[in-house]
């Protein structure tokens, strides 16, 4: 029976490495609560990341959600479909209208050309997202968010150590949300972050993640209950020593990937973006049926039939979700739409091999008609 290969596989540093990590948690009981390990991740962090402030999180959706409440928008925040589900669930719990926006067709982010015309009275901010550690237009859009005074939060969940013109992801917008679960480029089991530049709100922020509790006697603010515990702090300290050789791995897969695939007609791969430090987060591609002579769905069934999981990432559009029926018009994201029908991600990380790449192209190629 041959090995299956799944779209991705959770980093893990050595047994023995974590067990070192975490072994003074039993002198110190320290288990939660801001303890230390959290506060030497988040320095760590920030350094990584980029941006003034920097705040933890017991998961990615948390971080967008909890920004978003500090942030206390009101009426509409323009978005794109094209995205995992948090995004938009993110600007539904906070009682807040997404007004979907189209995507690029060549590097799957909000499409700017499209952003002005969505912008009412009633918006009050932005929510671009990194897709696949794609970089937005974040010129673009701060142009655009000045002109109408919109707050920009970047879902960056998908570009860790992302860089665009040398300068790290975190320094752009208002905010950047980034998640470290266990399926990310980096993760503390589950985890996540904002990175901003803003002091006020890193304090609102500090207490919406802890019930809201200001002081000992003194509730401020509605909160949540989503701090990082020591265990998943651990975890993180640990993956960040290995990141840099980690992404390291998936650059060489990723470009080794690219040689077997570029130019086979009906295949369209990720663009290599100008002045982006990429992360090689996800390896995604699109097939046209009308060149390739199969569909995305039949390479994924062939794929499966070998044992290999790649993955409609993203389909469907989250303006397509059950939960949403009815409320919005999935015509006005055309290209979305295209490109969501098309897309499968590969299987991407850092422990693949050049041979599974080759027993994933075998496939590939014996789907091209
Ligand atoms: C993973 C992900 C999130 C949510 O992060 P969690 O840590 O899983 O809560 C949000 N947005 C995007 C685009 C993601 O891929």
């Amino acid at each position: 029976m041959k090995e299956i290969i799944n779209v991705t596989k959770a980093t893990l540093p050595s047994f023995e490495e974590y067990v070192e990590e975490i072994r003074d948690l039993w002198d110190s009981h320290w288990l939660t609560n801001m303890g230390p390990k959290h506060e030497k991740l988040r320095t760590k962090l920030l350094s990584y990341l980029g941006g003034t402030y920097i705040d933890l999180f017991t998961n990615g959706h948390m971080a967008l959600e909890l920004t978003l409440q500090a942030m206390n928008l009101t009426g509409e925040v323009i978005t794109t479909p094209f995205t995992f589900a948090s995004t938009t669930h993110a600007i539904v719990r906070n009682g807040l209208e997404p007004v979907f926006c189209d995507i690029d067709p060549n590097d799957f982010t909000i499409d700017v050309t499209k952003l002005e015309s969505l912008i009412t009275d009633r918006t009050s901010a932005i929510m671009p997202v990194h897709v696949y550690g794609n970089v937005c237009q974040v010129e673009e859009i701060q142009r655009i968010a000045n002109k109408y005074g919109l707050k920009v939060i970047y879902d960056a969940a998908h570009s860790f150590g992302c860089e665009y013109k040398g300068k790290k992801i975190g320094h752009f917008g208002d905010a950047s949300c980034f998640s470290f679960h266990a399926t990310k480029v980096f993760n503390s089991i589950e985890g996540g972050a904002v990175c901003h530049n803003d002091e006020e709100l890193w304090m609102k922020i500090y207490e919406l993640k802890n019930f809201g509790i200001h002081g000992p006697e003194s509730v401020m603010g509605v909160g949540a209950n989503a701090k990082m515990n020591e265990m998943c702090a651990a975890m993180g300290l640990c993956n960040m020593r290995h990141i840099d050789e980690q992404i390291a791995m998936r650059k060489e897969l990723v470009e080794y990937y690219r040689e077997k695939l570029n130019g086979i007609d009906g295949i369209q791969l990720n663009v290599i973006q100008k002045d982006v430090k990429s992360n090689y987060s996800y390896f995604p591609v699109i097939f046209d049926e009308k060149k390739f002579g199969s569909s995305r769905n039949e390479v994924a069934d062939a794929l499966e039939e070998e044992r290999i999981y790649a993955r409609k990432y993203f389909y469907p559009l989250t303006n397509m979700f059950d939960c949403y029926a009815g409320q919005f018009d999935v015509e006005e994201t055309p290209v979305a739409r295209y490109i969501s029908k098309r897309v499968l991600t590969l299987p991407l990380y850092p422990s693949l091999e050049k041979k599974d790449i080759d027993r994933i192209c075998d496939v590939i190629y014996k789907c091209k008609k």
